[in-house]
């Protein structure tokens, strides 16, 4: 077994996969006999973002902690006392060295964005305003609410604020502080794109002004592309072991990580390569009506949101993407459609069997993923379900597990499965990319589109993943609007029209990697930029 392959490696033809000779020394840490161990550390640089690309559950909030001072690395001696100048004298002579000096003579102060903003509203209460001030050290609270347009829940209660609304007060309260080193772990959850360019922008501001280093772990691949200047790649066996590569180039890092080779290291780091499929937008092929609704149109309280949807179809067989920036009405048509809220003109044909995975999940339930599930279908442990859904959402190794004891993309996971295995007429989902890292997101992508052409089933997906949103779509349903004022549905249409119009209103064009065909964003003002406005063809060019 060579710790990726779980058996016979099926590639040895192809190639022998080599366990890392980092795993022949200590670890910088370990947390126990057979437990969790990590390799190597990130090296954070003033002025400079380094990104952290890798699967969940491979150690990078562990080396984070290490590097926030927050946990002495062990060195792989779990049982006795660590201490940091064995971890020093270990680190002489790298690139390491001075950062580590620093962190033992107490001079980096260190502030950290959590990965789950879900969990914030459990630690903090109060308003948002509240939690901001105290954070304020640089005097630029200001300008980071204004730039992540929170100045309108300010006066919130933070546990009555939406998760986009969530991420970016924790983003303000990060960057508003004033230190050395900044950790962010993961920025994009629940943003939408601008949101998210707008998040990477303050970043990089940050970083360029008075020497911070800042270090961002990052699923999204475009938004990594543009933010971070150096790139550490993290592999090895989720759960077991992980080791943190030197620091490569942002563009080779990700493309060796799709690979699935580390070019320096010589190191297969998964028997296939993750393959950015290149397809002529998919020409719709109608099937029968599944759906015809009228105009719609629905408000929230006086002068509050309020939301027209234009008349439409949504036909039997097909899936169609549905995109738009947060706050532009996109959950609460999405409520219209199950029920739970009824439209203030207009009549929907609610007679429809409908499966709903919200955006934002909560199963807090103390019981058990496999109970959970098998209470959703008798399908549930038949090959057939195990092959369509089990195996590309990786649920095997969870089975046992508690609900209330998943981490954020595993409980993601299961809500996919859970909303699949219902018996429905429309499938639902909302935002199903959030917490999942590279591999889980190209995988529950082909399940969701596998199963609903397996099935014939329709499907309506929700999402800000435009990547993923390509490959599952056959039509694009485009939201627009002024956010948190009002917004309008526009028909669903075919693919290009519908990119180039969603596209079109947030300025940004895409193009494609030589190497990987996966899609980058261009430079506001670059060549290829200015062409691909210049033909309208924002992200189908080539
Ligand atoms: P990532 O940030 O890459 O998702 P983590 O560093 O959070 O990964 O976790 C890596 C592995 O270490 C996981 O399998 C996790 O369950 C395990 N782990 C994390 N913290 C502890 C701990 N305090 N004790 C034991 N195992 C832990
Ligand atoms: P999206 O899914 O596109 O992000 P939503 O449909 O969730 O947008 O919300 C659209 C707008 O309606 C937002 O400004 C949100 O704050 C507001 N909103 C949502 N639900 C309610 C509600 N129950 N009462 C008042 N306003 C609401
Ligand atoms: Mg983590």
């Amino acid at each position: 077994s060579c710790g990726i392959c779980v058996e016979k490696c099926p590639f040895d033809a192809i190639e022998i996969i080599n366990l890392p000779s980092e795993l022949e020394e200590e670890p910088v840490h370990r947390y126990g006999d057979n437990a969790f161990a990590l390799y190597g550390l990130p090296t954070p640089e003033p002025g400079k973002v380094t990104g952290i690309l890798g699967p969940n559950g491979i150690g990078k909030s562990t080396a984070v902690h290490a590097l926030a001072g927050e946990t002495t690395p062990n060195l792989g001696e779990y049982e006795g006392d660590s201490d940091w100048e064995a971890v020093l004298d270990r680190y002489r002579g790298t690139e390491l060295q001075n950062y580590l000096e620093q962190l033992i003579d107490g001079e980096i102060e260190v502030a950290r964005k959590p990965q789950y903003v879900d969990q914030i509203p459990k630690q903090f209460d109060g308003k948002v305003r509240q939690l901001l001030e105290r954070t304020d050290e640089r005097g630029e609270l200001d300008y980071l609410v204004d730039e992540l347009s929170i100045r309108p829940v300010l006066d919130q209660a933070i546990d009555s604020i939406s998760g986009g609304e969530l991420q970016r007060v924790a983003l303000a309260a990060t960057l508003a502080r004033d230190v050395d080193f900044y950790f962010l772990d993961e920025i994009t959850p629940y943003l939408d794109i601008s949101q998210r360019m707008t998040a990477a922008q303050l970043i990089q501001e940050l970083s360029e002004d008075g020497d911070r280093s800042m270090l961002v772990v990052e699923h999204d691949l475009a938004i990594l592309d543009l933010l971070a200047d150096t790139l550490h790649i993290t592999y090895g066996e989720p759960g077991a072991y992980g080791v943190v590569t030197d620091p490569k180039s942002v563009r080779n890092g990700i493309n060796e990580y799709l690979s699935g080779y580390l070019d320096n290291e010589n190191m297969r780091i998964r028997p296939e390569s993750i393959t950015f499929e290149e397809h002529a937008p998919r020409a719709a092929t109608k099937g029968q009506p599944l759906v015809e609704y009228p105009d719609l149109h629905k408000s929230y309280g006086e002068g509050e949101f309020s939301l027209d949807v234009e008349a439409g179809t949504i036909y039997e067989s097909e899936v169609l993407g549905v995109v738009g920036p947060n706050g532009i009405g996109k959950s609460t048509l999405a409520k219209m459609f199950t029920g739970a809220l009824d439209p203030d003109e207009g009549e929907l044909d609610t007679q429809l069997d409908i499966a709903y995975k919200p955006q934002y999940i909560e199963i807090d339930q103390p019981m058990r993923v496999d109970a959970f599930l098998s209470s959703i279908t008798d399908q549930f442990g038949s090959s057939y379900w195990n092959t369509e859904i089990a195996q590309p959402l990786q649920l095997e190794r969870i089975m046992e597990q508690n609900l209330d004891d998943l981490s954020g993309g595993e409980r993601q996971r299961v809500a996919i499965a859970a909303c699949l295995s219902e018996d429905a007429d429309l499938y639902l989902l909302d935002e199903p990319s959030a917490h999942l890292d590279v591999e889980q997101r190209v995988q529950a992508t082909s399940a969701i589109r596998r199963y609903t052409e397996n099935h014939d089933a329709t499907a309506m997906v929700i999402d800000h993943d435009i990547y993923m949103i390509d490959l599952l779509s056959d039509r694009l349903m485009v939201f627009d609007g002024e956010p948190a004022d009002h917004g309008t549905a526009r028909p669903a249409q075919e693919m290009r029209a519908g990119m180039n119009d969603f596209l079109a209103d947030l300025d940004i064009t895409f193009r494609r990697d030589e190497r990987t065909g996966r899609p980058r964003i261009n430079k506001p003002g670059s060549q290829k930029d200015r062409e691909q406005k210049r033909d309208g063809e924002y992200y189908y060019a080539n």
